[in-house]
């Protein structure tokens, strides 16, 4: 008898499980179940397809059904699984018979939250969270619309307001706080802030929205704490959730996070049970403790020990450091570890130092050129680093890989001050920004 791998979700963590898992055991019977119209969709290129720097929508599918279908695992579209009974080991869907499973991968991912409002789901108001949002924005902003606003300022924020100005749009920015993407520091999110002039984009802090109406042309009007905004469309990205309804209702334990809790090797709580993706908890090599980071490479590398395992291969993830980055105009934004604030939390005695240095040795320096930003956080009983901050026009997220890297070997302060680097003077200075930053925080501790 063919064991039966049943998938709920056909994300990033559902499709990489799928495919390892058949790498590993061809045999393997395996059925994808995604609610959606489609399977393997990458969401973090959605951005640039908006603003067209990704021209045609196949670009952003990873996988086909088809190509699924051809290498032995059947996808079901449009079938929402509706409740699982881990004691019969049969899942219960939308519509077709029941699937008996010999191994269940959760993989369900995370939601938009949302503000709560009345309005906030009208025709025009999007969270980009599927594709077919993405083909409705691009499409909506090709036919000529003139205005958008973006409610919140996390890093997804930012990319689509640099894609919706690419198109000429009035592009406004509403958020609750007073800064944006706050898990970069205040010296890191002013830069941002004088882009924002420089690009046209109206970033509105402390605006608060109580309400969308529609208006007869079809546009839309926010009622805000700063008063009454007319625009055509609004992308709500004020965060995520993990989704975890079927896996409550299933039993599943969660975790402090509220996400589905694993073991390294992507186990939950209840027998023959898997988890991947944004729906999971994933351990923090520097904070030591489970949590939840809802990114894409994360679900990648969590569905292939799935997979692996499910196949029946021993495999460990090993964790991660909480390595990320975006793009925003011209600015690379990279960060890693912990944050002062996170580093409190977590029972550390953070000590931070900054610099800024051009991208280039002083004998080529450009007029154009500007300086890199770069913050290393580390702890001051124990001297060893806990994370990093950078922002600059290029070399800022290769700063935050290579410190990654230390982060996860758990290098000291004083082997960062000196360590080896690549240096030559169209890269930087023959002290490198890091050896710069590093130096000046073992003064501080
Ligand atoms: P998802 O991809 O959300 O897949 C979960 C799937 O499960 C969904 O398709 C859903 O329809 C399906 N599902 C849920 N419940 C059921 C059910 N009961 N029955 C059937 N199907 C169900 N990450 C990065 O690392 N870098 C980036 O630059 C980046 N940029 C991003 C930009 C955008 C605009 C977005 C939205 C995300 C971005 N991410 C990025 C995050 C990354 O895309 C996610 O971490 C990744 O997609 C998570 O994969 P997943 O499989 O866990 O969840």
């Amino acid at each position: 008898m063919r064991r039966h791998l049943v998938i709920i979700g056909g994300g990033a963590g559902g499709a990489s499980t799928a495919a390892e898992a058949k790498r590993i055991d061809p045999d393997l019977q395996i059925t994808m179940i995604e609610q959606g119209k489609h399977v393997s969709v990458a969401a973090c290129p959605m951005p640039y397809f908006v603003g067209d720097t990704i021209k045609q929508e196949h670009k952003l599918i990873a996988r086909t059904p088809e190509a699924f279908r051809e290498s032995g695992v059947d996808v079901l579209l449009k079938t929402r699984v509706e409740r699982v009974d881990t004691d019969q080991r049969r899942v219960y869907l939308s519509d077709g018979p029941e699937i008996v499973y010999d191994r269940l991968l959760v993989a369900t991912g995370a939601s938009p939250i949302l503000p709560g409002i009345p309005g906030q789901d009208l025709d025009r108001v999007y969270t980009l969270r599927s594709l077919e949002e993405a083909i409705a924005i691009k499409a909506l902003v090709q036919s000529g619309c003139r205005r958008a606003v973006i409610i919140g300022a996390g890093f997804i924020a930012m990319e689509m307001s640099d894609a919706l100005t690419g198109f000429g749009l009035d592009v406004r920015i509403a958020h609750r706080d007073e800064r944006p993407v706050t898990r970069w520091g205040v010296e890191f999110t002013e830069r941002l802030m004088s882009t924002f002039a420089e690009r046209g984009v109206l970033f509105m802090p402390k605006t608060t929205i109580s309400r969308i109406d529609q208006n007869a042309d079809r546009s839309l009007r926010l009622t805000t704490n700063q008063g009454e905004i007319e625009t055509d469309l609004v992308v709500i990205a004020i965060g995520i959730r993990p989704n975890v309804t079927l896996a409550k209702a299933m039993g599943l334990q969660l975790g402090d996070s509220g996400a589905i809790r694993v073991n390294l090797s992507q186990q939950t709580s209840v027998a023959n049970v898997y988890a991947t993706g944004d729906c999971t908890e994933v351990y923090h090599r520097v904070a030591r403790r489970w949590v939840n980071v809802p990114l894409g490479d994360i679900a990648n590398k969590q569905g292939r020990v799935a997979g692996q395992v499910i196949g029946g291969r021993p495999a460990v993830m090993p964790g991660i450091v909480g390595a990320q980055s975006f793009k925003f105009f011209d600015l690379e934004l990279a960060a890693t570890g912990l944050g002062e604030q996170e580093a409190v939390r977590y029972g550390f005695h953070p000590v931070s130092a900054t610099a800024w240095a051009p991208p280039t040795a002083p004998s080529m320096r450009q007029k154009e050129d500007i300086e890199t930003g770069l913050k290393l956080i580390a702890d001051q009983s124990t001297g060893m680093l806990l994370g990093a901050q950078a922002v600059g026009r290029r070399g800022a997220v290769q700063k935050i890989d290579v410190l990654s890297a230390t982060l996860w070997y758990e290098a000291r302060l004083d082997d960062l001050a000196s360590m080896d680097f690549g240096y030559a003077p169209p890269f930087g200075g023959a002290w490198d920004l890091i050896h710069i930053v590093s130096r000046l925080l073992l003064k501080k501790l």
